[in-house]
């Protein structure tokens, strides 16, 4: 069986109507094969840069034809060493992981065989997940606190959302700090002592405002405090970890195995975040929770990305990481998600249940992906030269 064409589809999520992520685009990638077979992977995007992506893939794919599906660990180190030439990017990585998922995809459908059972195997049959994309509107705490009490009827069980006023700045007022710690007292009065908060610094602020603000919401008993400083600076990030008592988190800024080495190495982080839409795939996610396991560092995947093909990846590779605890769910994107997917995922409880279908278990219906085309996307709002970096 050789791959015989790649497609890829550029659609609006959607995502916009709660107001917080602007127009997200999903990337979609279809691998044909010579044997009518064919796979679904998802690349992540960001605003603004989705088309350099889609570029990639398509660049990536005119290597891909004529090959294999079944060389997957040759495939992906070769674009590494070769396409690449050894010089990594978020951008090359997504396209990457995206080409990488639809071959998995194509393997799991030609042996019948779900992903997880090519991997190893499940170590659970149900996946948690947290709720992101609830709070796009939240301003003040009261609706903060409404979005909150709204999400977890749905059954969720654990939320996540960045509790601190825009734009994103390294040094910040006190009243900057009081607005975050303020948000997260009314989410947690709101919700009870039960639902699990995790919340999200966006990899905004510099030591000292991360330190202060974890210890003034300490209180309030937060599940972990994600990327409190730039993701790249790890000994600032293991500062923070080892000045605070909530569980820290990085990783959805890095890439492959080879950038969490140090993380891991450093200790800099109790729980890592990888995306199996922009790490490099669905066995190189293992691969990174592997490394992680001896360092006893839990690994709970990122996934800014649809609740269709990127939801279903990390939901076969979460099934068989021992170390894993949770995964992210964004309920902005269900109803596009929902409406591309022929079996559209269900979250019951806050969780997803295991499926046995081959392959990721998710089929697109290619006419929606052409009917919600991402067209030009408008400008944001960015800050303007009066306003503070
Ligand atoms: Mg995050």
């Amino acid at each position: 069986m050789l791959v015989s064409s790649v497609d890829t589809y550029c659609v609006q999520s959607g995502g916009h109507k709660a107001g917080m992520t602007g127009q997200k685009a999903w990337i979609f990638v279809k691998v044909d094969t010579d044997e009518g077979v064919h796979g679904w992977g998802e690349a992540y995007t960001q605003l603004d840069r989705y088309k350099n992506i889609q570029q990639h893939v398509q660049e990536m794919a005119r290597y891909l034809v004529g090959r294999s599906p079944f060389n997957i660990k040759h495939f992906t180190t070769m674009i590494y060493n070769d396409f690449a030439g050894r010089r990594g990017s978020m951008d090359l990585y997504c396209a990457l992981s995206g080409i990488e998922q639809a071959l998995w995809d194509i393997i799991g459908k030609k042996l019948d065989a779900p992903v997880y059972n090519l991997l190893g195997g499940a170590c659970r049959s149900k996946i948690r997940v947290y709720a992101n994309g609830w709070y796009g509107d939240a301003a003040t705490p009261e609706v903060y606190a409404d979005r909150a009490v709204e999400t977890i009827k749905r059954g969720f069980s654990a939320l996540k959302f960045d509790p601190f006023p825009g734009p994103w700045r390294l040094y910040i007022t006190r009243k900057d700090e009081e607005k975050a710690v303020d948000n997260v007292r009314a989410v947690r009065e709101a919700v009870g002592p039960d639902v699990d908060l995790l919340i999200e610094v966006h990899r905004r602020l510099a030591p000292m405002h991360a330190i202060r603000v974890a210890h003034s919401i300490a209180q309030y008993r937060p599940y972990w405090y994600e990327e409190p400083v730039p993701a790249e600076n790890i000994k600032a990030l293991a500062e923070v970890k080892a000045k605070i008592d909530a569980p820290v988190v990085t990783g959805e800024a890095i890439y492959t195995k080879m950038g969490f080495r140090e993380i891991l190495e450093q200790r800099a982080a109790d729980i890592i975040n990888p995306d199996v839409c922009n790490c490099g795939g669905i066995l190189e996610l293992k691969e990174i929770a592997a490394m992680a396991e001896p360092h006893y560092v839990a690994v709970s995947p990122h996934n800014y990305n649809s609740t269709s093909v990127g939801l279903a990846a990390t939901v076969q590779v979460s099934s068989c990481i021992p170390n894993f605890i949770i995964t992210e769910y964004f309920v902005n994107f269900e109803e596009i998600s929902n409406q591309i997917a022929e079996e559209p995922i269900k979250m019951e409880k806050g969780y997803i249940k295991l499926q046995e279908k081959p392959g990721l278990g998710i089929e697109l219906k290619e006419e929606l992906l052409l009917e919600n085309k991402m067209t030009q996307q408008g400008k944001r709002n960015l800050r303007t030269f009066d306003q503070e970096l």
